[in-house]
């Protein structure tokens, strides 16, 4: 199916040949006609599935027919849990609406407010932001909501996890109440569907995430390896396959610094990116990271909830993610919209029962691959498919 068929204005289709995509992603196909009724939706879909364009296309079709820009008065609000997801948001949606009258802002922490506050006072349509600075420019009296058309959540379940509820909360009880509200989230869980049933009512849900945890473009594998040999593992599988542009995540901000320089110690260039750096310096490696004068990306898992890049060929788990659906996520980094991407985790023994609950989350085992001179001296055994973590045994 076009995207021709879904209902959406010439300027919008003109953007869309202009970025190459050809067809709708599933989520695209379900969301669109949804968005475009009116109805309330709640969507379990992870990033990497264009759920961005699932929602934004929708909004630029809905709002492109009234007036625009008007001072301190936003018509679509999307809240995210980065500052680095708000960017990116704000890219996706300035380059969907490149022929289009409509204007949107990234709003988030962490930076001199006065640029943002003068861009609202000016009259941005489309707000994407994050809840703290949101809150603080609508205390300033910054923002006012009376004439907002429609609330999206992006990532909801990273936006608990990172304790937004009670500013989620603050924001949605100063929204009108007759908006449209859309809540996109990597799994629907139980403190998901709370947060919802808050405050919508009789949403229509879609759910593509559960059946794709495992795209099939997706190569995913594992090394078993002893904790003290990973950083030698990884140096070798780089050096081996001359990898190109790889993400590489790893729990700790110190962790990442480490790293690194354990890389430049055997010739391999490698930058850190996490929280502790500062928001320039981060943009700047990023940037030389999409634009490869940085190949190899360590960083820890919050910092890259926000990097979208146009087919990452590659993702590794240095540190296996915690809980399963983190896994889900960052392999959702690499294979975006059906490019082919690659997925390596290194497992260690006290990663068994971490690897249980993720192989149990796909429903399948990953790959295994030995590597000659990394054999682990405390072998992982082999994944129990149906383990359920001790938490939740005795609720059953
Ligand atoms: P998202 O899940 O929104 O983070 O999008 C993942 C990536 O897929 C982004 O880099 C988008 O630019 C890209 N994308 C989204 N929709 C399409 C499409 N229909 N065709 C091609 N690429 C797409």
């Amino acid at each position: 199916m076009p995207f021709s068929r879904l209902g959406l204005c010439q300027p919008i289709l003109s953007a869309l040949s202009a970025l190459n995509y050809t067809k709708p992603t599933t989520i695209q196909k379900q969301a669109i006609p949804v968005i475009l009724e009116g109805r309330d939706l709640i969507a379990a879909a992870q990033t990497g599935t264009g759920k961005t364009a699932g929602y934004m296309l929708p909004v630029l079709e809905k709002l492109r027919h009234q007036q625009t820009q008007k001072k301190k008065r936003i018509r679509a609000l999307v809240l995210v849990p980065t500052r680095e997801l708000a960017i990116q948001v704000a890219e996706n949606t300035a380059s969907y609406a490149q022929h289009l009258p409509l204007t949107c802002l990234a709003m988030y922490g962490g930076v001199d407010e006065q640029a943002q506050k003068d861009a609202l006072i000016a009259g941005v349509d489309i707000l994407i932001a994050t809840p703290g600075r949101l809150l603080d420019m609508y205390r300033q009296r910054a923002v006012y909501f009376e004439e907002t058309e429609v609330v999206v959540l992006d990532e909801a379940d990273r936006m608990l996890d990172m304790g937004f509820i009670d500013d989620i909360n603050q924001v949605f009880d100063r929204l009108p109440e007759n908006i449209q509200h859309l809540l996109f989230s990597a799994t629907l869980s139980h403190r998901v569907r709370d947060l919802a049933k808050t405050v919508i009512e009789d949403p229509c849900e879609i759910s593509i995430a559960a059946k794709q945890a495992s795209k099939k473009n997706i190569q995913q594998w594992l090394v078993t390896v002893d904790k003290d040999k990973k950083s030698a593992l990884l140096s070798h599988l780089i050096t081996e396959n001359q990898w190109d542009q790889t993400l590489i995540f790893i729990e700790t901000k110190h962790g990442a610094a480490k790293l690194v320089s354990q890389l430049e110690k055997r010739g391999i260039t490698a930058e850190a990116f996490h929280s502790g750096r500062s928001q320039a310096v981060r943009a700047k490696v990023l940037e030389d990271f999409k634009s490869g004068a940085v190949k190899y990306l360590v960083s820890t898992g919050v910092a890259a909830r926000g990097i979208d890049i146009e087919a990452l060929p590659r993702v590794v788990n240095y540190d296996l993610p915690f809980p399963a659906d983190e896994y889900v996520h960052r392999i959702g980094r690499t294979g975006r919209a059906d490019a082919a991407g690659e997925a390596i985790s290194f497992v260690s023994k006290d990663n068994f029962k971490n690897l249980c609950m993720i192989e149990s989350r796909l429903g399948h085992l990953i790959e295994r691959r030995v590597i000659e001179g990394f054999e682990p001296k405390k072998p992982v055994p082999v994944s129990i498919l149906n383990y359920v973590p001790e938490s939740k045994r005795a609720k059953q």
